[in-house]
């Protein structure tokens, strides 16, 4: 079911698309949520969701942060994993930082602790 308002910022009156969660960042199906979300999709406006994409990003690097620091298996535990999303982290932090809007979605210094915080982690050889 479309909505009128996009879900992020609340305009009305732009073209809204729909944001279904699909594969997470590093390439898996999203497991922690329910396939009937994923049926459930929202909408946003051109804006919101790109940001959505930056926020969902975010969201999956720092989970597999908080796992590799607990000691869990990580993705960030593979070289492979651990690059991509240090250059993913810097990309969203220049788009936020370039944007003349603050997101409602992400703030630009959350994401900037995340990078301090994955600079201080070993990178897996
Ligand atoms: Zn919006």
């Amino acid at each position: 079911m479309n909505t009128e308002f996009c879900q992020g910022c609340g305009v009305s009156g732009s073209p809204l698309m729909k944001f279904s969660l699909g594969k997470d960042f590093f390439g898996r199906p999203y497991d922690r949520l329910s396939p009937s979300a994923d049926q459930n999709p929202k909408w946003y406006c051109p804006t919101c969701s790109m940001y959505k994409n930056l926020q969902r990003d975010f969201r999956d690097i720092h989970a597999e942060y908080d796992k590799l620091i607990s000691g869990q298996r990580s993705e960030l535990a593979k070289c492979d994993g651990f690059l991509r999303a240090s250059v993913r982290l810097r990309e969203i932090f220049t788009i936020l930082s370039t944007s003349s809007q603050q997101s409602p979605l992400l703030a630009k210094q959350e994401v900037l602790l995340l990078m301090e915080r994955l600079n201080t982690v070993t990178m897996p050889a």
